[in-house]
């Protein structure tokens, strides 16, 4: 079956799940207010595929059934692929004002990753390069919606993450000849509540160590249904105000809040054709790197980053107009900040796409160095633009009311007392609660702090960047500036 409409995924959701949120099993995730708004948006962008406007930017023809399937299940063969697929995340990007960090893009890219570089998966521990290129297949078929988790739980960090071993962290516990049995937990699995399939990988990037473990139970990378028996997810209370009396007043929490949960996997039976790596500690390491799936990861994430830049500024904007503060010095300064931000997010784009190359596997990814750039910088400019939002809306964030009131017993007040030079009172208040949504909700919070850590820890991001980074040359040209600068003939006057 090829794309996916609204009404077959959300259905999909009913599928006997253990999903536990506020001490309760959820059931029916598309119809629990908890899950509601992002299932359904979640369906929407889903459906967009086969919008007869966008078919074309969304879909492309399957090598293996000649259906139309999801654009960004594509595995580049050119630069122009590249674009392509970055042009279908933007229209859902856009859809969605970069807030779902875990729209099916994200994990289609990767998975696609890793069956280009199906070869990698070639060990003498285990052969998981055939599981691995029908896994892909399957998902891209189906149009399935993945998630992943990577990390252990913080139990003893006195360790890297990778290296922890207690009774608590996810392992192989037995061996059958049906696969293996996996007990423990993992973290975090964002869109657990409306994933189809959870994909198991060690973590993207660890302290560089040369420790090894002394055992091969924490080893192994595989994908499973996340209606599997024995795998459960306990989900966060919802960022969202679910009994709020108007969309209007929370315009993003309740629509965009996909979720974030603990993994535990209780006794879980892992097919062995669902097993990629298997008790193999050096691949753990070695596997990320090797299949270019980080190139993958941060191009989606820079096209995401892009649509959430851009919506941000819009607001900015929009703020700014409404109570025509945008006619300060300084505040235009701040919206030139905006812009810049967004430029550069837009600049980091236009660069890993320049920048894209070939592979050993015959597949095309984005530029890497753009893409750390972008990685680097990115969480701390979104902070920045929360700040901006913050400051330019200021007391006019909390000031308003709830949307309700527009219809409610105070109308007349409200219509009054509300309007600015810019804008009737509704406009204003919706604006303003956008604003406080976007910067200063719970919601935002939570988007600040995924921001920040879901490309993995910065402190260890950017110690890769620096690590992997040609620096000789830059110090010899330092010391061939100073031994030739010393050799010139120079008197003192
Ligand atoms: C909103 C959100 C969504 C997420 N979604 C997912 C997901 O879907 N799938 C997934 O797999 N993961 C997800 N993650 C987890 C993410 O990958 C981790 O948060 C990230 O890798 C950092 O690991 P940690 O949280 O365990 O932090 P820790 O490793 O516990 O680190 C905590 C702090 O201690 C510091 N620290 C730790 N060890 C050292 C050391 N040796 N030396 C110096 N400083 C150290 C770190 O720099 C950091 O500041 C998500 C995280 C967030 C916040």
């Amino acid at each position: 079956m090829p794309i996916k409409n609204a009404e077959e995924y959300l259905k999909t959701l009913t599928e006997d799940r253990d999903i536990s949120i506020e001490g309760e099993r959820v059931k029916d995730v598309a119809n629990d207010p908890r899950f509601a708004g992002a299932a359904r948006t979640m369906a929407d962008l889903l459906e967009m595929q086969s919008d007869p406007e966008l078919i074309d930017t969304m879909t492309y023809t399957s090598p293996t059934t000649g259906d139309k399937v999801g654009m960004t299940h594509i595995q580049p063969r050119s630069r122009e692929d590249v674009v392509a697929r970055n042009d279908a995340i933007k229209v859902w990007m856009d859809a969605s004002c970069g807030m779902m960090g875990r729209s099916p893009d994200y994990k289609n890219c990767i998975i696609s990753s890793y069956a280009e570089a199906k070869e990698v998966f070639k060990r003498d521990a285990f052969d998981g390069s055939e599981n691995i290129q029908n896994f892909y297949e399957h998902v891209r078929e189906n149009d399935l919606v993945t998630t992943h988790v990577l990390v252990n739980p913080q139990v003893d960090r006195s360790k890297p993450a990778h290296l922890e071993t207690s009774e608590i962290v996810a392992q192989i516990v037995k061996e059958t000849d049906a696969g293996i049995v996996i007990r423990g937990a993992r973290m975090v699995a964002t869109l657990c509540a409306m994933a189809n399939e959870l994909l198991v990988m060690p973590a993207a990037v660890t302290w560089a160590t040369d420790e090894t473990r002394d055992t091969t139970d924490f080893s192994f990378g595989f994908a499973i249904p996340t209606s599997t028996p024995g795998l459960k997810f306990i989900c966060r209370p919802p960022a969202a105000q679910t009994n709020a009396p108007s969309l209007m007043d929370h315009p993003l929490s309740l629509q965009y809040d996909e979720s974030d949960g603990m993994v535990i996997f209780d006794d879980v039976l892992v097919p062995w054709e669902r097993v990629f790596i298997h008790r193999d500690p050096d691949f753990d390491l070695k596997v990320n790197p090797a299949s270019y799936v980080g190139h993958s990861m941060l191009m989606q994430s820079v096209v995401r980053a892009h649509s959430k830049s851009e919506f941000m500024m819009a607001l900015a904007f929009a703020i700014a107009r409404s109570t025509k503060i945008d006619q300060h010095n300084p505040v235009q300064v701040k919206l030139a900040e905006m812009i810049s931000m967004t430029e550069f997010v837009r600049s980091c784009r236009i660069t890993a796409e320049a920048d894209a190359h070939e592979t050993e596997f015959g597949s095309w990814v984005g530029g890497m160095r753009a893409l750390q750039c972008w990685q680097t910088f990115f969480w701390q400019m979104y902070n920045r633009q929360c700040e901006i939002i913050t400051t330019l809306g200021a007391g006019g964030l909390v000031a308003v009311p709830s949307f309700a009131e527009v219809a409610g017993e105070l109308k007349g007040d409200v219509e009054k007392y509300f309007q600015v030079a810019n804008a009737d009172s509704p406009r204003r208040i919706k604006l303003m609660r956008l604003a406080y949504d976007s910067a200063l909700s719970s919601f935002a919070g939570r988007q600040r702090l995924y921001e920040q850590y879901y490309t993995g820890d910065p402190m260890r991001t950017q110690a890769a960047l620096f690590n992997g980074y040609d620096k000789d040359s830059h110090i010899e040209r330092v010391w061939t500036m100073l031994d030739d600068l010393e050799k010139r003939d120079y008197q003192p006057t």
